[in-house]
């Protein structure tokens, strides 16, 4: 600095206090959410006839060196209180303003005391001035700045922790002292490039956390203004919204923008407002529960976990509280992962295979996910692969309810109707014919096609190549015709038509699938994938001598007898007259419903009468004795054993069809 100016600012200053050349100017502070003027910041200009306006940075230094910038301060404050007196006697809305303290003032003279006393002079309420206490003088005489800290609190001030993030202790003073503002410095605001963005978005977060309000200084363009607005800033300071002036000027700025004056009654109302933190995981709770929230498990709604595998063991490294709570309504997991201790070792048979085989194809995709029902409701568990090493990997999950969270997208799709066929089937997809695309609904053991979803002749190629038996690629290309599909869904006469495909399941094994295509909704069909071989699984299981009956429930079995169209199952009285078949029977036969063939022999309804038929009728010992083979359609034969008790019997037709006709 020039020494003549030093000269000038230590010979002048005295006179510049008495004759008015030392002034507050006042620069406006917009409340983002609202858009209108919430209060002033006061700033010291010296306007001299010679040197212009001299700028706070020229003379503060001087008269910090002197030991005289407190008579600066309670100049200033003077100065404010006369203003909001002025306002307050004309009638006009008196603004709230801050007011800057120095370092000095808080040995130099009992600063407290200070603005007290001009307050009670001009009586204006405590509560229209508050009080910018700069971050980098709060490290220095901790104990007294506390303890006027507290008395400024005490009689009903705001304190204010100026250019927060300028010095290297911010955090420290967030920790120490109860701030009711953090003004953000302006540099933070200086290039607002992605790092910058997240330091100001995490602040903003920290802050409310903490229930601390804030205010980002220097903003100087409407970009920097609708990025402080989103990430829930407060309130916003700087040229885009005026430079400081005097306030007359400065009103009369604020009109000419069309800012409007925000009423003293609502500043509780914003204030409650700007405590909602947008960026929150948990927005809902108040502060009071938010406080109760003690530990960093309970601080994310959003359900988490992570697991690390290795070869034949896995363990839960992390979890927190939302995810356990997801964890008891879906019965994805078993009890024992349920119950591991973070860290422990379990073995990878507790886990369910389903979930072995979608962490096992994240490790390899990088991404996974997976629906699936439990109890009624909808879960999705997604997962990324976060880290891999020889013989280990580690994948973070998220396991949502969705029936809770209506929000998620694909819960739109999922009406009561196809609720039901979660648990049946493999893969449900939506295919849109118009917009060429695929959505899918649900994805339980293979994640093909989580991918790209447009293109339907494309996908279909592509799945045929990399994920269907060679000898039956051109079989499903076929399936899969859409210059075919409509007159082949017409043909079918329930618009609805299947195919069964060997599909690769794991480690370069196929196993039969079987693909319902069916009309949803004009333009848009449903793809269902079903697990022909599970089907298989329980049949094969009650035929042996010893099978666990416990393992295959009779109802199951019955109910998925009953609906298969894959297996085709009738059974008869002694007289082997119909009693019942099912819907695989019925569509194969094309008969309309099961009472044009109850109560019918065979030759009533001029089939030829196997064989073996005669023979098992003579056997006491059944009551469903017959396994009359109509071959009025196929002309084929099935032979089916004697003498077997009437679940045996049916269940062995059926294996055998299904065997004939699956594989
Ligand atoms: P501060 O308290 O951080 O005040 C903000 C400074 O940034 C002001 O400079 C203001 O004019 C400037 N500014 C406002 N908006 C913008 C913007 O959009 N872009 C940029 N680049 N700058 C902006 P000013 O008035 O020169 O004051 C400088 C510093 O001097 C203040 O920083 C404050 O620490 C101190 N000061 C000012 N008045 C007083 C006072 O009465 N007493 C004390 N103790 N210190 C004061
Ligand atoms: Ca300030
Ligand atoms: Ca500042």
């Amino acid at each position: 600095m020039k020494e003549s100016l030093k000269q000038f600012i230590r010979a002048g200053f005295d006179s510049a206090l008495q004759n008015g050349s030392i002034q507050a100017y006042y620069q406006p502070v917009i409340r983002t959410i609202s858009g209108r003027l919430c209060s002033f910041e006061a700033l010291a200009r010296w306007v001299d006839p010679e040197f212009g306006i001299l700028r706070p940075d020229q003379f503060i230094p001087v008269l910090e060196q002197d030991k005289r910038i407190h008579l600066l301060d309670s100049h200033i404050i003077r100065e404010v209180c006369r203003q909001l007196r002025r306002s307050i006697d004309s009638g006009e809305t008196p603004i709230p303003v801050s007011v800057n303290l120095s370092r000095l003032d808080f040995s130099c003279c009992d600063i407290f005391s200070v603005v007290d006393q001009q307050v009670s002079a001009f009586q204006i309420p405590h509560d229209f001035l508050y009080i910018e206490i700069t971050e980098s003088i709060l490290g220095e005489q901790e104990g007294l700045m506390h303890e006027v800290v507290d008395r400024f609190h005490e009689a009903g001030y705001q304190v204010w922790m100026d250019d927060f993030g300028s010095g290297y202790s911010s955090l420290n003073m967030l920790k120490d002292y109860s701030f009711d503002e953090l003004k953000l410095d302006m540099r933070f605001l200086s290039s607002l490039d992605r790092r910058s963005r997240r330091i100001l978005t995490s602040i903003i977060h920290m802050a409310k956390e903490i229930d601390i309000h804030t205010l980002a200084e220097g903003v100087e363009t409407e970009e920097q203004f609708l990025y402080l607005r989103d990430i829930g800033c407060e309130k916003v300071q700087g040229y885009y919204f005026g430079a400081p002036m005097p306030y007359a000027k400065a009103l009369e700025h604020l009109r000419e923008k069309g800012v409007a004056v925000e009423l003293p009654l609502h500043r509780k109302y914003y204030d409650d407002l700007g405590r909602i933190d947008f960026l929150s995981s948990l927005p809902l709770l108040d502060q009071k529960e938010r406080k109760q929230l003690v530990t960093a498990r309970q601080l994310n709604s959003i359900p988490l976990a992570l697991v690390e595998m290795r070869r034949d063991f896995f363990s839960l490294l992390f979890s927190n509280t939302a995810f356990e709570q997801n964890l008891r309504g879906a019965e994805l997991l078993q009890e024992d992962f349920r119950n591991a201790e973070p860290g422990a070792t379990l073995a990878l048979a507790l886990m369910p295979e389903r979930v072995v085989n979608l962490l096992k194809s994240t490790r390899d995709k990088g991404l996974g996910r997976m629906l699936f029902v439990s109890h009624d409701e909808y879960y999705e568990l997604k997962t990324r692969c976060v880290a891999r090493r020889r013989g280990a990997f580690c994948v973070l999950m998220q396991l949502n309810n969705l029936s809770q969270a209506s929000q998620a997208a694909s819960t739109t799709h999922l009406d009561e109707g196809l609720r039901q066929l979660y648990t049946l089937f493999d893969r449900i997809t939506l295919i849109d014919l118009e917009k060429d695309c695929i959505t899918p609904l649900y994805v339980g053991r293979t994640d093909y096609l989580t991918k790209g979803r447009e293109g339907i002749a494309a996908l279909a190629v592509d799945f045929a190549r990399t994920q269907v038996f060679r000898e039956d690629q051109e079989r499903i290309l076929q399936f899969y015709d859409i210059s075919t599909l409509d007159a082949r869904l017409n043909a079918s006469g329930h618009n609805a038509i299947s195919g069964c495909f060997r599909c690769l399941v794991s480690d370069g094994q196929y196993d039969w699938k079987q693909f319902i295509v069916m009309r949803y909704r004009p333009g848009i069909l449903l793809e269902l994938i079903h697990d022909a071989r599970a089907e298989l699984a329980p049949f094969r299981l009650c035929e042996t001598e010893n099978a666990d009956e416990n393992n295959c429930p009779p109802e199951m079995l019955w109910k998925n007898l009953i609906q298969s169209d894959v297996v085709r199952m009738f059974w008869k009285d002694r007289e082997r007259r119909f009693l019942g078949v099912n819907r695989g029977f019925l569509e194969y036969y094309g008969f309309g419903s099961d009472q044009d063939v109850i109560g019918k022999t065979d030759e009533e309804l001029g089939w030829h009468v196997h064989p073996f038929a005669s023979s098992t009728r003579a056997s006491p010992h059944t009551t469903s004795p017959a396994a009359a083979y109509p071959t009025g359609k196929t002309g084929r034969s099935l032979p089916t054993r004697r003498r077997f008790s009437t679940r045996r019997a049916i269940l062995s037709v059926c294996s055998a069809v299904l065997l004939t006709e699956v594989f």
